[in-house]
C-alpha cells in the first residue's frame, strides 16, 4: 500500500493491483494535471512516488486527475481521502438524515 498525506486528506494507492497494469495512467495523469509526484519503478511494475512525505504533502494539488485516469484507464487502485468538514452536521441541520 502507497500512502501519503495531501493538505487536507489523504492518497490511498493499492499497489497489489498495479502489478498487472498496462497504462500506468496514473503516473501520466499527475505528470499532466497534476504536479508530476510519481514515477514508474519497472523492476516491480509499480509507481512509486518520488518525493519525501513532506514534500507529497506541500505539492499535491488534490486535482483527483490520478484516482479519475486509474479508474478509467489503470485498475482501480486509487482511493483519495478529501473529507469535507462540518458535512455531517449541515446535513443534519437541514434535515437531510
Ligand atoms: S493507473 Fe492505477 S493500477 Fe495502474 S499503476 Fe497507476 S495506480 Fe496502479
Ligand atoms: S491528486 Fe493530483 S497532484 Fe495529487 S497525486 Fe493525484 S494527480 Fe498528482
Amino acid at each position: 500500500m502507497i500512502e501519503f498525506e495531501t493538505r487536507t486528506g489523504k492518497v490511498v494507492i493499492d499497489d497489489s493491483k498495479c502489478v498487472g497494469c498496462k497504462t500506468f495512467a496514473c503516473v501520466k495523469a499527475c505528470s499532466l494535471y497534476g504536479a508530476h509526484l510519481f514515477r514508474i519503478n519497472l523492476k516491480v511494475n509499480k509507481p512509486e512516488p518520488i518525493y519525501s512525505a513532506e514534500d507529497l504533502k506541500r505539492m499535491c494539488t488534490e486535482c483527483l486527475a490520478c484516482e479519475q485516469e486509474c479508474f478509467l484507464r489503470g485498475l482501480n487502485a486509487i482511493r483519495i481521502e478529501l473529507p469535507l468538514y462540518g458535512l455531517e452536521e449541515y446535513r443534519k441541520r437541514v434535515g437531510l438524515y
